[in-house]
């Protein structure tokens, strides 16, 4: 036990059950249920060894960890980095919890990851490491139990691999097992750009809420991924002035606005640096985060905000792409100097909520339309805001306080109703 706690221990699970412990005191949630929710319900760690192009063998240290399962069948990403580590797996395994809950999904929350720079792999490198991994966490997941989705590092192809070692495992197609996947194999429309329209969704809440509007709004993206590279182009099209975008090797900044279509048309993932397509001029990462906008956008990894920069932070509004960017010393800066913090749990709960849509619709065998999923998200998500909102203005808390307290009582009221087995 002391051995997991150790492997647990690190800065991001900190944050986690630092989170968890204040939103539990606020709501005096029962302690038995309390000591079972700050620990993971089951992980997992796998050896991955992957034979490399040139005949060697690499092997690669791989999670899963399934947060709970009170609700359903747990749910999230899998992360492929450098840095993964079990505690951060296992953070963001609790946040999928909350997260989940609050946008009222019949899920638990997951996660899981691989330590490694996929991009430093060939294609079928790749390919053997996804397979590999899948096979190492089979008896974990499947659609009743445990669902895969895509994270840092990973995208449609990968959760195609994935779905496809499942499948060949049980002998027949398994489309339900992960979300995130191609059109052609069971995906669904609109999932590819779900979490940064639903990021988006929730700041024209906010910005209607402090009495402004998209157009005439500035806006700065750390992340130029799945979430930042979307959000950044739907805050375009809705009118907003996206003056930066960045991404691991620095950003690129216009005071005009940046030409976000032609910046897309230009980059290709982290090939090429934003800085050399011929859009904006440089800026770094640290300079992109003390941006004067109305809609700050972190959309890369977390603890990007923290007390050495907060005070310098000129936001009017930070709309947490990431997850866990903002540490809790910065949050309290931020509460002082008046920003509105939406967060991470809300702001980015567009992708779990396609996400779901694309298992029922692989569940049930029966497709929808785009226009039915944006609808469906839009509504649920700005539901969720308002339900926040309201909750954080009743019990004067934080909308950070008031998005956990929220999840965290729907969990605590499944375990109290199920009971303690045996
Ligand atoms: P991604 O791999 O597609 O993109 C990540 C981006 O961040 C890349 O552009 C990368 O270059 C950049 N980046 C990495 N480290 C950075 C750094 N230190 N500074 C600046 N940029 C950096 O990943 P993604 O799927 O877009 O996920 C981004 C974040 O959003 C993660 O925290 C993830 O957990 C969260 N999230 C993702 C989804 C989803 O649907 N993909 C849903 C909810 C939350």
């Amino acid at each position: 036990m002391t051995s997991l706690y150790q492997e647990l221990e690190t800065p991001t699970f900190r944050l986690a059950v630092a989170q968890f412990e204040e939103a539990a005191e606020r709501l005096g949630l029962d302690g038995n249920i309390r000591g079972r929710l700050t620990l993971p319900q089951r992980a997992l760690i796998v050896s991955v060894p992957v034979r490399m192009d040139d005949k060697s063998v690499k092997v690669f240290m791989g999670y899963r960890v399934q947060h709970d399962t009170a609700l359903g069948p747990s749910k999230g990403g899998v992360r492929f980095h450098p840095d993964v580590n079990l505690g951060e797996v296992a953070a963001l395994a609790m946040w999928m919890t909350w997260k989940c809950a609050l946008a009222g999904l019949p899920y638990g929350g997951a996660k899981g990851g691989v330590r490694v720079a996929p991009e430093k792999l060939s294609r079928a490198e790749l390919q053997r490491l996804t397979r590999r991994y899948t096979a190492e966490i089979l008896p974990l997941i499947g659609p009743e139990k445990d669902i895969p989705a895509p994270d840092v590092g990973t995208n449609a192809q990968v959760m195609a691999w994935m779905m496809d070692t499942y499948s060949q495992e049980m002998g027949y197609a398994v489309p339900g097992v992960v979300t995130g996947k191609p059109l052609a194999i069971g995906g669904s429309l609109g999932r590819e750009d779900a979490t940064g329209r639903g990021v988006t969704d929730v700041a024209l809440e906010a910005l209607r809420h402090l009495g402004l509007n998209m157009a005439g709004a500035t806006v700065a993206v750390q992340g130029f991924g799945n979430v930042g590279m979307h959000t950044a182009r739907i805050m375009h099209e809705a009118g907003a002035k996206v003056l930066a975008v960045s991404n691991t090797k620095g950003g690129v900044h216009s005071a005009r606005g940046l030409d976000i279509p032609t910046l897309r048309s230009r980059y290709q993932s982290n090939v090429r640096p934003l800085h050399e397509c011929g859009v904006g001029e440089f800026i770094s990462n640290d300079d992109l985060l003390q941006l004067e906008c109305t809609i700050l956008v972190p959309a890369a990894l977390s603890e990007q905000i923290t007390e050495k920069n907060a005070a310098k932070v000129r936001c009017r509004i930070l709309a947490e792409g990431a997850n866990g960017p903002t540490t809790m010393a910065a949050d309290r800066i931020l509460e002082e100097k008046g920003i509105f913090v939406i967060p991470d749990i809300l702001a980015n709960s567009g992708g779990v909520i396609v996400s779901y849509f694309e298992w029922v619709q692989d569940v049930q065998k029966y497709f929808w339309k785009e226009q039915d999923i944006r609808d469906r998200l839009h509504e649920i998500i700005t539901a969720a805001f308002h339900r926040t909102l309201e909750f954080s203005q009743a019990k004067k808390v934080s909308l950070r306080m008031a998005a956990l307290m929220s999840g965290i009582d729907k969990i605590g009221q499944a375990h109290l109703a199920r009971g303690l087995y045996p």
